[in-house]
């Protein structure tokens, strides 16, 4: 399988949990002794009580919901999303700044959480209330691999929706964290054309469907695995990574199973790569 030189820049559900995964056993136990704001203009404003809210207290967890990260205290949690730019690095405290690391959490033993966002789009919210029941978070669909997601799911979801399934799977409501290069993948895999109206999908291939999207995405998170070191370095950002893609961002290459040309339409104004003979 060749490599499409498509680099994610977007951190998506899989970069997500690969962050949860990089950040954790840093976080977890460790007390914050102090907070610094240098820009808190993100998507919504950083709250400025942050530092007195946080100072002193120990994170008891840390989890992802979709793509929010969520650190819980005894008193309440936060809620990050990486916007379109944004990551997160625990770094040592001596370590220099660059452009746009916008906050960063001051823990015991010598480490800092530095969040950096260049375009913004993120955001750090606070909420003394069950994280999960956030205006943000409440009215999301299940979790792609876990449990309750599954072809029988999707099958009672779309019946009588005449949009195109690939915008029901990008549906957050529906299914979270389905973002377009693993809808593109997923549907490939599947043979299901990306126009095809979800409510004309059939069970069959809803099962099918359920378990290549989580076949896409388990392989990215493994593949993110590799980079979890690059959550502790100093310089740079996580470095998300390339993945190996069947179909998206390949106009014009061969497919890999019918060596037809792939070919590209937009849908829902994002841009779609499907092969015209494997797909219907
Ligand atoms: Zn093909």
């Amino acid at each position: 399988m060749a490599v499409a030189d498509h680099r994610c820049s977007m951190p998506e559900l899989p970069e997500v949990e690969t962050t949860l995964r990089g950040i954790r056993p840093h976080l977890e136990g460790s007390t914050v002794t102090a907070i610094v704001i240098r820009e808190g203009r993100l998507r919504w404003p950083v709250p400025g009580g942050l530092p007195r809210l946080l100072t002193g207290r120990t994170v008891r967890s840390v989890r992802r919901r979709a793509k929010f990260l969520i650190a819980d205290f005894d008193h309440g949690a936060v809620l990050v999303h990486l916007g379109m730019s944004g990551s997160l690095r625990v770094v040592p405290a001596t370590a220099a700044l660059t452009a746009h690391d916008h906050v960063d959490w001051v823990l015991d033993g010598g480490r800092v959480l530095r969040y950096r966002d260049p375009r913004r789009f993120g955001c750090m919210l606070w909420t003394r209330l069950n994280p999960l029941q956030h205006p943000l978070l409440r009215e999301l669909g299940p979790e792609p691999l876990a449990e309750g997601f599954d072809g029988d799911y999707l099958h009672v979801r779309s019946r009588g929706r005449r949009q195109a399934v690939k915008t029901f799977l990008m549906d957050g409501h529906v299914v979270v964290g389905v973002g377009n290069i693993y809808a593109s993948e997923a549907l490939y895999m599947s043979g299901i054309h990306p126009l095809r109206a979800a409510g004309r999908v059939s069970l069959e291939r809803y099962r099918r469907l359920a378990a290549d999207v989580r076949s896409v995405l388990g392989a990215a998170i493994e593949a993110g695995g590799t980079t979890l070191r690059d959550f502790t370095r100093v310089t740079g950002e996580p470095g998300y990574f390339a993945q190996d893609l069947r179909v998206y961002d390949r106009l014009g290459r061969p497919c890999g199973r019918c060596g037809q040309g792939i070919r590209r339409l937009v849908v829902g104004q994002r841009a779609t790569y499907y092969c015209p003979s494997c797909q219907h």
